[in-house]
């Protein structure tokens, strides 16, 4: 008998026929003697919904009255989850983040969980309960709500894993693992049996959309296992655990692209210090965050710094940036919203050489152009022309031989 964490996103609580399966699978466990916390999202794409719905009423609302509206999505999903499990038989009972004693900082819209007092759900686990736990909220030192950011359902699964020493914590989602690429785009793409906690945080960071990144982070940091399978099959999914040995043997564990990214180009600036730490302390005042930077080695007075922020900020960057460039010299701002970010990924890199030199011959042999590189030391970032990112991705997958079924 164990102690299973199960979240269930969105689309597998997407409307009551879905839900009454989710509680079906649940049943299952809690018929064979497991003892279940099970986390869930809200129904489909409702917290969309409800952003969309304040952006009617404000176009900047306050971030505290943001997080009061958006976790009414996971409470509904809750208390439905509950009502469908009670159906089947199953003594089951809801809570809000706030009831389990989820505790965060003060960062609405993007809180960080401080700690867990877990009394609540121990004594109800006790009571022979099944737990069902709103996703993605919790309350800062007030009792004010907070949010965990998008996708924060999982960091709640993941956080309740640890605090309730969990044997297992599986993610439902609407595929049945991760895959080496984006099977929509790669028909051939395989789904990757084992991949460490390191690699799986670069390919979420760098565009594969399957679970949030700071669970990840947290995951790994307290080395709790992850599987990450589907809600609508039995079949095994992904197992996300600590790097073995044997994890090396592969070169390359998957290639992802992002096309949420802008490039933003500021040109003439002055080649003299202080300057950089002037554009960049701009746009992180402004909570922009920044991915890949280049800067040109200017050959005299002054040099180029090009560098990709979301897509949706890069307007507010050019704004704020325009602004630096009057006061510091600097000749113009401008932004190429027409690009994508294309990366390998593969903890494999570390040991061999001339992962980064394949890349790039792939692309320019097909006469893809390089227009920015980044690496780390397991994963090669390059930033191309939107127009020619799937043709990359595919060239790289078929290239670097990850339509190969492979352990
Ligand atoms: N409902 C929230 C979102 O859509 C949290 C989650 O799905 O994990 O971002
Ligand atoms: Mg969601």
């Amino acid at each position: 008998m164990s102690l299973i964490v199960q979240k269930f996103g969105g689309s597998s609580v997407a409307n009551p026929e879905r839900i009454k399966r989710v509680a079906q699978r649940v049943a299952s466990y809690q018929k064979a003697g497991h003892s279940l916390v099970v986390v869930v999202s809200a129904l489909g794409d409702t917290t969309d919904d409800l952003l969309e719905l304040a952006d009617k009423i404000s176009k900047n609302p306050s971030s505290r009255e943001l997080d009061m509206l958006l976790s009414t999505g996971e409470q509904i999903s809750v208390a439905l989850l509950a009502m469908a499990l009670q159906e089947l038989g199953v003594d089951a009972i809801s809570f809000t983040g706030y009831q389990v004693g989820i505790r965060t900082d003060s960062t609405h819209t993007k809180a960080r969980i401080i700690d867990i007092s877990s009394d609540r759900i121990i004594r109800e686990l006790k009571n022979k309960k099944t737990i069902i736990v709103a996703g993605f909220q919790g309350t800062n030192k007030n009792q004010d709500i907070t949010t965990l950011g998008r996708g924060g359902s999982d960091l709640t699964a993941v956080a309740l894993a640890k605090a309730l020493k969990a044997d297992t914590c599986e993610i439902y989602t609407d595929v049945d693992g991760i895959y080496t690429t984006d099977p929509r785009l790669v028909h051939d793409a395989q789904k990757i049996e084992r991949i460490s906690y390191e690699e799986m945080l670069e390919l979420a960071s760098s565009g594969a959309q399957v679970m949030q990144s700071r669970s990840i982070e947290v995951a790994g940091k307290y080395n709790i296992p992850l599987h990450v399978r589907s809600s609508f099959s039995t079949n095994e999914g992904t197992w996300i655990v600590k790097e073995d040995k044997s994890m090396e043997d592969v070169l390359i564990r998957g290639v992802s692209v992002s096309k949420n990214e802008a490039k933003i180009t500021v040109s003439g600036v002055p080649n003299k210090p202080g300057i950089a730490g002037k554009i960049f302390r701009t746009l992180s005042d402004a909570g922009i965050n920044v991915d890949v930077i280049i800067q040109n080695i200017g050959k005299a007075v002054s040099t180029d710094i090009s560098f990709t922020v979301p897509r949706n900020e890069a307007d507010t960057a050019v704004t704020l940036l325009k602004k630096v460039a009057d006061e510091s010299g600097i000749k113009e701002v401008t932004k190429d919203p027409h690009i994508a970010k294309v990366s390998v990924v593969g903890i494999g890199m570390r040991s061999h050489a001339g992962v980064a030199a394949k890349m790039f011959e792939i692309l320019g042999k097909n006469r893809i152009n390089i227009e920015m590189i980044s690496t780390s030391e397991i994963k090669i970032s390059c930033v191309v022309k939107l127009a020619s990112a799937d043709k990359a991705v595919k060239l790289l997958h078929q290239e670097f031989e990850l339509n190969k079924k492979k352990k």
